[in-house]
Parts: C-alpha cells; structure tokens; sequence
C-alpha cells in the first residue's frame, strides 16, 4: 500500500486519491473550430510518460485537487503541491 501526501490533508492512504488529468494541458480553443476528433483527444488522450509525471490528482476525502510530481515506473512520488491560486 503506498502513501500519498495530500498538500491540505497530509500523508493519506492512496485509495483516498484519483488521478484526474495530466498537469498543465491545455484545452483547445477556440470552441466554435475545435473538431470532435480533437476535443474526444483532449479529453480522453494522454501522452501517458514512462518516468517523471506531473498529473493533477484529487484527495477524495478532501475534495481538494492537486499536483502530484511522480515517476510512473518507480512510483516513487518527488512532490505534491496545491494548485495555483489554492493554499494549502
Ligand atoms: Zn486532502
């Protein structure tokens, strides 16, 4: 079992965390022109790295939403931070 450390909460048990998205991606726009195709990418695409990650993860118990910097082979977890404009 590993622990995850929420940035409001503290270290919690990992089945209390969901992984929600890749950090940092960017919707297409502008609305009106995106296609199906890329909208269906967008939400349902990931580039799903081997090694360094950062995803946006949410502690359920919480309800808060989150930066996990991970490595996905190791599973080995550098860091969690709250996400901008969220104190934590
Ligand atoms: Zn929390």
């Amino acid at each position: 079992m590993q622990r995850f450390t929420c940035p409001f909460c503290g270290p919690r048990d990992e089945t209390e965390f969901h992984f929600a998205a890749e950090a940092a991606k960017v919707r297409p726009e502008p609305a009106p022109e995106v296609t199906d195709a890329a909208w269906a990418d967008h939400l349902y695409g990931t580039d799903a790295p081997k090694g360094h990650a950062r995803e946006v993860w949410v502690h359920l118990t919480c309800g808060e939403f989150f930066v996990m910097t991970r490595n996905t082979v190791t599973r080995d977890v550098a860091d969690t931070e709250a996400l901008p404009g969220r104190r934590a």
